[in-house]
């Protein structure tokens, strides 16, 4: 057997980071993995809807870990291996008992839409 420094179970986001930042630091990685595919709850089908359409069946909110110091510090490496992040200048909105809001990667767009609708504080978010 090869020489391992350290063996995953499961090849999740959180094991997959893992592995990557222990293997910058130059240790011998084996991530075990019991499904067909790695990524866990990451998965890309093209057979979900319609045809020529690519849907991510589970996670949708990217921007957490783009935001966050894991993708900082695997960016460079992560785009060397073919990931491009695609953006829209419009990426999600909320419905609250208020009406409604499209949140903007404009941040005075998105306060706008927040005192259009009386301000975050007032809105009941959890019923409709
Ligand atoms: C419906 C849904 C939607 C979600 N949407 C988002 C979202 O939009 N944005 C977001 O940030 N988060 C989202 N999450 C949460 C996110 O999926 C989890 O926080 C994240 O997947 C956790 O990653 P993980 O590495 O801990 O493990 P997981 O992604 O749960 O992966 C665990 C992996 O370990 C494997 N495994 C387990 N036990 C063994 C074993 N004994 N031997 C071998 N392999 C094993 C599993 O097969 C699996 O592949 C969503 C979760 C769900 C369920």
């Amino acid at each position: 057997m090869e020489r391992t420094d350290v063996i995953i179970i499961g090849s999740g986001i959180n094991a997959l980071v893992a592995g990557a930042i222990l293997s910058k630091a130059d240790n011998k990685v084996l991530i075990c993995e019991r499904n067909s595919e790695p990524g866990g709850a990451i998965k890309t089908a093209t057979t979900a809807t319609l045809p020529g359409f690519t849907h991510e069946l589970l996670s949708s909110w990217h921007p957490l870990f783009v935001g966050g110091p894991a993708y900082a510090e695997l960016k460079a490496d992560l785009e060397a291996h073919g990931l491009v992040y695609l953006n829209t200048d419009k990426p999600t909105g909320v419905v609250c008992r208020g009406g409604s809001a499209v949140l903007s990667t404009d941040l005075q767009a998105t306060a706008g839409e927040f005192a259009r609708l009386g301000g975050w504080r007032s809105m009941d978010i959890h019923a409709q």
